[in-house]
């Protein structure tokens, strides 16, 4: 018997998962992305584009789809998708895992304020006019219009809307993964004074932390917003046995 799995996705790791997916004869899956780049990498399992309509939606979407099983492979700082997820999940009867990551730690050689939110962020830069490098994703890119003094190097899938409220800015459009080399060269050619952050965890964006330490920048990191609470690996491969101990309880005669 087959077992269908939905992945909420919009990550390298949704991604990973995917194409693991992707091989397996077994496991039906649909990858889910909120619709947010314009032109997301194409994923190599069917995949559907957009909210679902909240919880109830969400739990129509499962009941109607027959889905045996959620991965919520979001984004950390995506809370509502997960906390709908969770929700959902409960009201369904639907099991459900996170594929999260561990949270980028400050080490030695690292000169991080650490910070609630964008606003605290831009005020964190202080009144004297910088360079910052700013890699928060375009939607939080509004808070930065209250720190009009620095010069903003941001850092963006798509074209952010409403960019031109930074009076200084410089518009980098780039799709991670990103490696030492490249954010280094990135950081000295803009003169870049000070670094921006989420702190999004994992590999693909991480370098830029390690730019900074290496250049002696300071980095200010906007701290993670509380997990979902639901069970939670790090890693596709446990995803894969998690899914592969369902796969056997669902072939198992009642
Ligand atoms: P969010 O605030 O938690 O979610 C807002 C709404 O967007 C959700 O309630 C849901 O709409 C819809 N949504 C979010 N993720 C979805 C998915 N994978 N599939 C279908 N609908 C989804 O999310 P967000 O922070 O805007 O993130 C949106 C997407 O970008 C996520 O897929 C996330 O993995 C990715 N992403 C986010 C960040 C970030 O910093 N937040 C960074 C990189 C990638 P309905 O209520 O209508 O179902």
């Amino acid at each position: 018997m087959r077992m269908r799995v939905l992945v909420l996705g919009g990550t390298t790791e949704a991604a990973t998962l995917a194409g693991l997916l992707a091989h397996r004869e077994d496991i039906d899956t649909m990858l889910s992305l909120a619709g947010r780049t314009s032109a997301p990498v194409r994923p190599p399992v069917p995949y559907r584009i957009g909210g679902f309509g909240g919880v109830a939606g969400l739990v129509a979407f499962l009941r109607d789809n027959a889905i045996d099983a959620l991965v919520d492979a979001t984004h950390p700082f995506a809370t509502q998708m997960s906390a709908h997820a969770v929700q959902a999940c409960r009201e369904s009867g639907t099991p459900l895992l996170v594929l999260g990551r561990p949270a980028w730690q400050a080490g030695a050689g690292d000169c991080w304020t650490e910070v609630a939110n964008a606003a605290e962020a831009a005020r964190a830069l202080g009144t004297e006019p910088r360079t910052v490098f700013l890699t928060v994703g375009r939607l939080s890119l509004p808070a930065f219009v209250a720190a009009p003094q620095h010069r903003y190097v941001v850092r963006s899938i798509d074209r952010p809307e409403g960019l031109d409220a930074l009076p200084s800015h410089r518009l980098v459009l780039a799709r991670g993964p990103f490696d030492l080399a490249a954010e280094r060269a990135l950081m000295r050619e803009e003169e870049v004074d000070v670094v921006v952050t989420k702190n999004s965890g994992g590999a693909a964006t991480g370098a830029k932390l390690a730019a900074a330490r290496e250049l002696g920048l300071p980095v200010v990191v906007i701290r993670r917003p509380a997990a979902s609470g639901a069970p939670e690996v790090h890693d596709p491969q446990a995803a894969l046995a998690w899914l592969d101990t369902l796969l056997g309880a669902h072939r198992a005669p009642p």
